[in-house]
C-alpha cells in the first residue's frame, strides 16, 4: 500500500451500515454495473433482420456463458455452483426463444433481450423466495449480454493484483462468488443491508464490511480509502501514517480474537453459551471443530430446498442424524421446517399467496397438514435416539401461546425438550406466557426485525429499517430477555444479530443466556464478550436502549466498552 498518497486535509467521512468488523486501507476500485449509456445510444441493430439478430444474440449469450465458466473453473465449490448456474442461465433456451419472439415481433436487438429478461424476471419474481433472488442473476446476464453486442467490456468487478477496497453499488452474486480476500481488503457499498447477498458473503470471508454506504459510487477510483467495519465509516484520503497504524492495531487485535477458545463467559465468569448455526451435515461437521458447546439453529429447511417430495421419517432420521453425531456429548436445537417466503419447500409451501412473509409460512403450515409436522418431529426423535445428543425442538413463526403449547405437548410427548422461535412481535410482547408453556426460548431477530418495522429483510432500499440496532426492535429483545430471567429459563438469539460483537455485548447485557451465529462469527463473539465485565455490559445494553438510532446506538455502546 506504499502507493496510496496522504491528504488528510480534503479527508471526508461517509457512514453506512457496519457489517463485518474490521479495519482496512487501500485504493478505491470502483465497479461499474452497467454499460456505457453512449454506447449503448451508439449501437444500431437496424441492419439486422429477425434471423441474424438472433445469431448475434446467440454469440454473446455464449460468450457470457463461457465467462462464467471460466471463472467457475478457477472458484471454490459454493462460488463455483453459483458461477455454473449463471452460465446455464444465460444460455437458457425459454430465454433464447423469448428474444426470438421479441425480435419477430419487430423490436430492435436491445429492446429483445431487454423484454426477454424481464418477462423471466416477472416470472421468477412471481415465484417468490430463492428464485426471486435469481432476479438479480436475470439481470447481471442482461448487463453482460448488451456490452458484448455493445462492444464493451463485460461490466462486473474488474481486480487489479494489489490490495483494493471494492466499492459497489451492490454486488451480484456472480461478482461475490470470486472475491480473493487477498485482494479485496475492505466491501463497502451504496445500497444493501445486513442480511444482503453482499453482506452475508463478506461475513463469510471475513472481509471488512459496510454497507448503505451513501455517496459511495460517488467516489473517484484510486481514491485511499479507510474502512472502520466496526463504526460503519469509510473516511477517504485518511493520514497514510495513522490509517496504517489503525490497521496494524486492529490485525493485533484479531489474531487475539483468533487464539479464543470457549467457553462462552463474561470477564467476571457469568456463563454464555456460544452456538453454531448450521444447515446440514457437512456445517454441522465444520462447526463442531470450533469453539461451540452445540448448535443453536439447524434450519432443517435447507436440507430440502431441491425435493419435490416429503423425505420418509426413516430418510428425515438420517438428514437429521448426521447433524446431531457429531454433537454428541454437547446439544443440537433443530428448528422445525420454516418452509414459506423466503425459503420455498416444493412439498410444503402453499403456492400462490399474495403475501409470503405474512402467509402460512413456518408453524402455520401445520395448521392444515398437522402430519407433516408429526413426521418431522418422529424423524427427529429418532435420530436423537440413534445419536445419543441432546436434542431441543423449536418452532419457527410462533404468534399464540396457544400455538406454543400445542407444539410443546407434541415435542415432550416424544422425550425431547420444547421451545419456540421469537420472530413475531407478539411473541416477544407475550414472552412471560410463552415461558409457562416451553422450556426456552429463541429470537430470531431477522425475522423480529422484519416485523417489528414492517421492512421487508431482502429490500436493499430499506436497509436502514431491517437493523436489528433499530430501538424498537431491541426493546423486544429486553421484554424477551426480561421474562427469561424472570422466569429462569433460557433466552437466546439465533438471527444474525448474534453475530455482531458489538451487539452481542447488548444482548449479554440484557439478559440473553445463548448466541449462535455463522462459525466465523465465533471467536470475535467469544473474545469480545470475555473482555467485559457483565455490569459493563448492563451498562452497554441500557445506552443502546436509550439511544434515538441503530448509529447513535452503536456509538454509544463502543463508548461504554471501549471508553478510551
Ligand atoms: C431469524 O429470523 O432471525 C432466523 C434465525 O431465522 P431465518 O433467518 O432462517 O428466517
Ligand atoms: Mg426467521
Amino acid at each position: 500500500m506504499s502507493d496510496l498518497a496522504s491528504s488528510p486535509e480534503s479527508s471526508t467521512t461517509l457512514h453506512g451500515t457496519p457489517v463485518v468488523p474490521g479495519v482496512a486501507y487501500g485504493p478505491a476500485v470502483v465497479v461499474r454495473g452497467e454499460v456505457s449509456p453512449q454506447a449503448i445510444a451508439r449501437f444500431d441493430s437496424s441492419g439486422l433482420d429477425a434471423e441474424s439478430g438472433l445469431a448475434v444474440y446467440d454469440q454473446a449469450a455464449a460468450a457470457v456463458s463461457e465467462g462464467f465458466v471460466r471463472r467457475a473453473e478457477k472458484a471454490s465449490d459454493a462460488a463455483a455452483e453459483v458461477l455454473t448456474a449463471s452460465a446455464g442461465l444465460a444460455r437458457d433456451k425459454g430465454l433464447r426463444s423469448a428474444v426470438r419472439k421479441h425480435l419477430a415481433s419487430g423490436d430492435d436487438l436491445l429492446a429483445s433481450v431487454h423484454a426477454a429478461v424481464e418477462q423471466f424476471a416477472q416470472v421468477f419474481d412471481s415465484m417468490g423466495g430463492l428464485m426471486a433472488e435469481r432476479v438479480t442473476d436475470l439481470r447481471d446476464i442482461e448487463r453482460r449480454v448488451v456490452a458484448h453486442l455493445v462492444g464493451e467490456p463485460e461490466p462486473g468487478v474488474q481486480l487489479p493484483d494489489t490490495p483494493v477496497v471494492l466499492v459497489a453499488e451492490d454486488l451480484a452474486p456472480s461478482d461475490t462468488a470470486t472475491l480473493d480476500p487477498r485482494v479485496v481488503v475492505a466491501l463497502v457499498t451504496e445500497r444493501g443491508g445486513p442480511t444482503s447477498h453482499t453482506a452475508i458473503i463478506a461475513r463469510q470471508l471475513g472481509i471488512p464490511c459496510v454497507v448503505g454506504t451513501a455517496g459511495a459510487l460517488g467516489l473517484t477510483p484510486g481514491t485511499p480509502l479507510l474502512v472502520d467495519g466496526v463504526a460503519g465509516t469509510v473516511a477517504t484520503s485518511p493520514d497514510a501514517a495513522e490509517a496504517r497504524r489503525l490497521v496494524e492495531a486492529d490485525r493485533a487485535d484479531r489474531a487475539a480474537l483468533a487464539s479464543w477458545s470457549g467457553p462462552g463467559e463474561t470477564a467476571d465468569g457469568t456463563k454464555v453459551k456460544i452456538l453454531a448455526n448450521v444447515a446440514d451435515g457437512e456445517s454441522a461437521r465444520a462447526a463442531a471443530t470450533g469453539p461451540v458447546e452445540g448448535v443453536g439453529l439447524f434450519r432443517t429447511e435447507l436440507c430440502f430446498l431441491n425435493r419435490t417430495e416429503e423425505p420418509s421419517v426413516e430418510e428425515q432420521g438420517a438428514i437429521y442424524a448426521e447433524v446431531l453425531a457429531p454433537f454428541a456429548g454437547r446439544y443440537v436445537v433443530v428448528r422445525t421446517l420454516d418452509a414459506g417466503s423466503d425459503k420455498p419447500v416444493a412439498f410444503a409451501t402453499h403456492e400462490g399467496e399474495e403475501n409470503p412473509a405474512l402467509g402460512v409460512r413456518g408453524l402455520r403450515l401445520s395448521f392444515d397438514n398437522p402430519d407433516l409436522l408429526e413426521r418431522q418431529l418422529d424423524g427427529i426423535a429418532a435420530a436423537a435416539r440413534e445419536t445419543g445428543t441432546e436434542t431441543w425442538v423449536m418452532a419457527p413463526m410462533v404468534a399464540t401461546v396457544a400455538e406454543a403449547a400445542e407444539f410443546a405437548e407434541k415435542v415432550r410427548t416424544r422425550k425431547l425438550r420444547p421451545g419456540v422461535m421469537v420472530e413475531v412481535p407478539s411473541a416477544a410482547l407475550l414472552a412471560h406466557r410463552m415461558l409457562e408453556v416451553v422450556d426456552f426460548l429463541s429470537i430470531g431477530t431477522n425475522d423480529l426485525t422484519q416485523y417489528a418495522m414492517a421492512a421487508d429483510r431482502m429490500a436493499t432500499d430499506l436497509a436502514h429499517l431491517t437493523d436489528p440496532w433499530q430501538p424498537a426492535v431491541l426493546q423486544l429483545v429486553a421484554i424477551t430477555a426480561e421474562a427469561g430471567k424472570q422466569a429462569g429459563k433460557p433466552v437466546g438469539v439465533c438471527g444474525e444479530a448474534a453475530a455482531d460483537p458489538l451487539l452481542a455485548c447488548v444482548l449479554v447485557g440484557m439478559g440473553i443466556t445463548s448466541l449462535s451465529m455463522a462459525s466465523a462469527a465465533v471467536r470475535p463473539v467469544g473474545a469480545r464478550l470475555c473482555a467485559a465485565t457483565m455490569d459493563v455490559l448492563e451498562d452497554a445494553a441500557e445506552a443502546a436502549l436509550a439511544a434515538s438510532d441503530p448509529k447513535a446506538a452503536r456509538a454509544a455502546v463502543r463508548q461504554v466498552l471501549d471508553p478510551r
